[in-house]
């Protein structure tokens, strides 16, 4: 006997036949005498529209109104999955965030979880009761509901197994696997059998929104057996593993690409000490993650640019931030670019291996695409381009690293 969480995403319980779908699937690993919680996310596209109609309705809302709108959608899928299987004779019970506990943070649209209280859930599986629990969401320092930010059920699903001990934690998704790049853009993508934590981390990090990077994160640190597979279809997915479980190591495993950010520069900056915390310390206090960061030489000793990148969710936020550091700045010009999408190619091999950077922006060079902004770490090189070069530099990049599905590697 095994104890299993299986989370399934929004695809996955996207109608009612798709939620019967899940619940024999369910059924199954009940059958073969486990233990299962399942983690489910709301129906696909009711969080985009559940978002839409915040933004709607204010710009810069509540984050803690924005919640308790964007939980509800788990609020339907684990209700009717629990239906679903009561109905084939599975004793089944759904449960929300702040029933189970979830514990978080009070940071609400992107809260973290300090803890998760099990023991009804333990007593429940003595029982022969199998946990339907809704992603996404939790339970603040002020009891207030808390959402873990886009894609939060994968970390729910990964905590939980953390919390349970449990022997897997199955993420079935609309995919079969974690691919070299996102199958939809790239049709010659490959499928990855076995990925390292950090492999995953980055590229999860990096916009490969198969799994949500901090799902990959916690189970790294908690040694979690994390397993990507399809819903739909019966074929061995991708394992998610420490890297000495690998036995042929790529040097460029995967591309991802992150449409989710926008560009701001800020013209005329005064180039002394201090700006820099000024300015970043004002957007973090503000909950605004910073991503790439670019600064220029000053010319003159007197005044400099600085671009950076930042959530395209967050956009608005960080303008109003900016605006108001202005006065005490005194920076001459603020222009936001959204039309931008960030390139990076990822793979443990880059430590040992030089000139991917080169192959890079060689392969780019050759499409003819300029690039914004240059980031990297040990594992990964990333580049800010133009949106509309988006698939074009995925596809090429893709092929010049030698990932296409019929390249000999
Ligand atoms: P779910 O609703 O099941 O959580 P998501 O839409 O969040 O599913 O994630 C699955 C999607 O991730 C796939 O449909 C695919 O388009 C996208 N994706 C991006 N990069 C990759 C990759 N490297 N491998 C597999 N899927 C990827
Ligand atoms: N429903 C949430 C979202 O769309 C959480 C998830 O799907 O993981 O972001
Ligand atoms: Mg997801």
């Amino acid at each position: 006997m095994a104890r299993i969480v299986m989370k399934f995403g929004g695809t996955s319980v996207g109608d009612v036949d798709r939620i019967k779908n899940v619940a024999q699937r369910v059924k199954r690993e009940v059958d073969a005498g486990n233990e299962v919680a399942v983690v489910v996310s709301a129906m696909s596209g009711t969080t985009n529209q559940l978002v839409g109609w915040t933004s709607a309705i204010s710009r810069l809302h509540d984050a803690r109104e924005y919640d308790v709108v964007v939980a509800s959608g788990e609020q339907v899928t684990v209700g009717l999955l629990a239906l679903a299987l009561q109905d084939i004779g599975i004793n089944a019970r759904s449960w929300l965030g702040w029933q189970i506990p979830f514990r978080t943070d009070g940071i609400h649209g992107k809260a973290r979880i300090d803890r998760i209280e099990t023991q009804e859930m333990e007593r429940r599986f003595a029982q022969g009761q199998v946990a339907v629990v809704a992603g996404f969401q939790g339970i603040g320092p002020d009891a207030r509901i808390t959402t873990l930010g886009r894609g939060g059920s994968d970390t729910s699903a990964v905590a939980l197994a953390a919390a349970l001990k449990a022997d897997r934690c199955d993420i079935y998704t609309d995919v079969d696997g974690v691919y070299t790049t996102d199958p939809r853009i790239v049709s010659k993508a490959r499928k990855i059998e076995r990925i390292t934590y950090e492999e995953m981390l980055e590229l999860a990090s990096q916009g490969a929104k198969v799994l949500q990077t901090r799902s990959v994160a916690m189970a790294m640190q908690h040694g979690v057996r994390v397993q990507v597979l399809s819903s739909f279809v019966d074929v061995p997915g991708t394992l998610v593993v420490d890297e000495d479980e690998i036995v042929e190591q790529q040097v460029v495993t995967g591309i991802a690409y992150s449409p989710d950010e926008a560009k701001i520069t800020l013209v005329g900056v005064p180039d002394r000490p201090g700006v820099a915390g000024a300015i970043f310390g004002s957007l973090a206090d503000a909950a605004v993650n910073v991503d790439m960061i670019v600064q220029n030489v000053s010319q003159d000793g007197q005044t400099t640019d600085l671009t950076f990148t930042v959530g395209k969710a967050d956009l608005d936020r960080a303008s109003h931030v900016l605006d108001k550091l202005r006065n005490d700045l005194a920076y001459a010009e603020l222009v936001a670019d959204s039309n931008v999408c960030k390139v990076s190619v990822v793979g443990v091999g880059m430590r040992s291996q030089p000139g991917i950077a080169k192959t890079m922006f060689q392969t780019l060079a050759e499409k003819s695409i300029n690039i914004q902004v240059i980031s990297t770490s040990e594992i990964k090189v990333s580049v800010l381009i133009g949106a509309d070069y988006t698939e074009l530099a995925v596809r090429a990049l893709h092929t010049a690293f030698g990932l296409d599905a019929d390249a000999d590697s």
